[in-house]
């Protein structure tokens, strides 16, 4: 059983034996902590509270030492762990980020593990850039996740025909660059691309329902079976749920959740503006919607 000094990389790793999922819940909103750390300690599951530069920048995490300090107070680490998620090396707008300072920032707001974004980046460069954040990461204890592919629908452009980007296998994770890249980086989590697709951020979409993406099992079996460490599923929102259940058998042990927890917040906001505890009980039921779709109901006791 978990306790609050068990690591974050030996939670994942049973996890990743046993084909529990990890829920990651990311924070758009200060006041959506809350809801969410006390719905998982409620229903004794455990996922990871994480922020990305897009809930900081472009809505309310304000910033994230405020998402650290809050997180902190508020959670029963039994329960849960803080994740730093996407540090880009290039954003989605093309522009360069000090990706270094980001993640030393985040090692120094205690953050339990990181994550390193080079896909837009060359493999070479995608390989040097993580495997520098791995050695630094590791000399804290702290894992670290990167990605390999693309996974679409940050950019501010619109998104490809979703059935088109599906059958075509644009931009999904190539297994033998993954069997090279982990071995070559030691990462200790890798995200991938097999189907699914970010929630908008940006323009009119960031408001509308997301596709219903789905997920191309078969070829997340031929890279688990190249890489053999916990895969994770970006774009969590929105893919049919027995994709899901069955990719959680096939070595995806975390996968993020954003748009439909972030949207919950967002409309009951618009709907009675200035009631923050509404929105946050909005939170809650829609995580707790989760928790049961995904079956992690007291996966506390079973990692
Ligand atoms: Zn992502």
């Amino acid at each position: 059983m978990i306790t609050e000094k068990t690591p974050i990389g030996e939670i994942m790793k049973r996890a990743y034996e046993n084909g529990i999922l990890i829920p990651a819940f990311n924070v758009a909103y200060l006041p959506m902590i809350k809801p969410i750390v006390d719905t998982l300690k409620r229903m004794h599951t455990f996922a990871l509270v994480e922020v990305a530069r897009p809930d900081v920048e472009r809505f309310g995490a304000k910033s994230f030492q405020s998402v650290a300090e809050e997180y902190h107070k508020l959670a029963d680490r039994n329960f849960s762990r803080l994740h730093l998620d996407h540090v880009p090396v290039i954003d989605e707008e093309g522009k360069r980020v000090d990706w270094k300072s980001l993640i030393k920032m985040g090692l120094d707001l205690e953050y339990d593990s990181v994550m390193i974004d080079g896909s837009r980046l060359p493999l070479e460069e995608n390989i040097a850039v993580t495997r520098e954040v791995v050695e630094l990461a590791h000399r804290f204890g702290r894992p670290v996740e990167a990605e390999l592919g693309a996974v679409f629908g940050h950019e501010s452009g619109p998104l490809p025909p979703y059935e088109e980007l599906f059958r075509s296998g644009k931009g999904f994770t190539d297994p033998q660059e993954a069997e090279r890249f982990v071995k070559e980086t030691k990462v200790d989590w890798l995200s991938i691309a097999i189907g699914n697709v970010h929630g908008a951020i940006s323009g009119v979409a960031k408001d509308k329902k997301k596709v219903s993406a789905r997920l191309n099992i078969k070829h997340l079996k031929r890279i688990s079976q190249k890489v053999g460490i916990p895969l994770v599923l970006h774009g969590g929102s929105g893919i049919k749920r027995e994709y899901v259940l069955e990719a959680i058998k096939n070595g995806i042990s975390k996968m993020n959740i954003g748009t439909s927890i972030r949207q919950a917040y967002e409309r009951s906001l618009s709907e009675k503006p200035d009631d923050i505890e509404r929105a946050q009980e909005n939170v809650a039921l829609e995580v707790e919607r989760l928790i049961k779709e995904y079956e992690v109901e007291g996966s506390w006791e079973r990692l």
